[in-house]
């Protein structure tokens, strides 16, 4: 297990005004770049990951490392695979306690998509690193409780963190009984390595979902993994 927690996080002013649809030169952009120059230089995006092998596979189990769990699309998605990357990365404890000692509305706004841009920051550094110490091409990741519920039940956060232990030890990220994660800002999941790029996005009908990253392919679910 490795743990990241020293990730630079510069923060693009521009993208953040764009983020929030406010113009440059208004009153809001100042409080902004004011309440920016203030946490920006406190955010400390984390993630953990570790290095895992498949122990054995059944019709729609895969135990990884020890850890066994039920998912018939994880199962097809590693299905010629070994090794995998567990993972939970994080905007950090530090830009969530500002949040929590603030009460102005429209502030915590502005900071949870702060926190969003930390996040993002740490996704993508885990991202590039595994690419770089483990020499691997494209990688595709699932996550509990992404897209349908049945596609990987969100219940099997339990499973994920316990691969690392005391994850609140390790980067500040809690559990909740619900199997949220608080920070709000943090993702978890398992990386591997694809020739074809997949995500649960593919498998989820959803409408109108500002974070789509593929298409609905309706035919998808049958055609490959039932
Ligand atoms: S379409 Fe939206 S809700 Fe569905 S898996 Fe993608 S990001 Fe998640």
């Amino acid at each position: 297990m490795e743990v990241l927690n020293d990730i630079a996080f510069q923060l693009d002013m521009d993208t953040l005004l764009a983020r929030l649809h406010i113009d440059k030169e208004s009153e809001d952009a100042k409080d902004i770049q004011h309440l920016v120059d203030h946490v920006a230089p406190l955010a400390k995006p984390k993630a953990v990951y570790e290095v895992s092998y498949i122990q054995y596979k059944d019709c729609d189990t895969v135990n990884i490392g020890g850890v066994t769990f039920t998912s018939r699309v994880l199962r097809v998605n590693l299905d010629k695979i070994e090794r995998v990357f567990p993972y939970i990365a994080t905007c950090g404890s530090e830009l969530e306690k500002i949040v929590a000692a603030t009460d102005d509305f429209m502030r915590r706004f502005w900071l949870d998509t702060v926190k969003e841009m930390a996040l993002e920051a740490g996704r993508k550094y885990l991202s590039n690193y595994l690419k770089r110490k483990y020499a691997l091409g494209q990688m595709s990741k699932m996550s509990p409780g992404a897209g349908s519920q049945d596609l990987w039940p969100i219940e099997q956060q339990k499973q994920l963190f316990s691969i690392f232990g005391n994850v609140e030890n390790l980067i500040g990220v809690k559990l909740t009984d619900s199997f949220l994660m608080i920070p709000n800002k943090s993702v978890s999941g398992i990386y591997f390595p694809t020739e074809i790029r997949f995500e649960s996005c593919q498998l989820c009908p959803r409408k109108e979902c500002p974070a789509r990253r593929a298409p609905y392919d309706k035919n998808l679910l049958e055609a490959k993994y039932l």
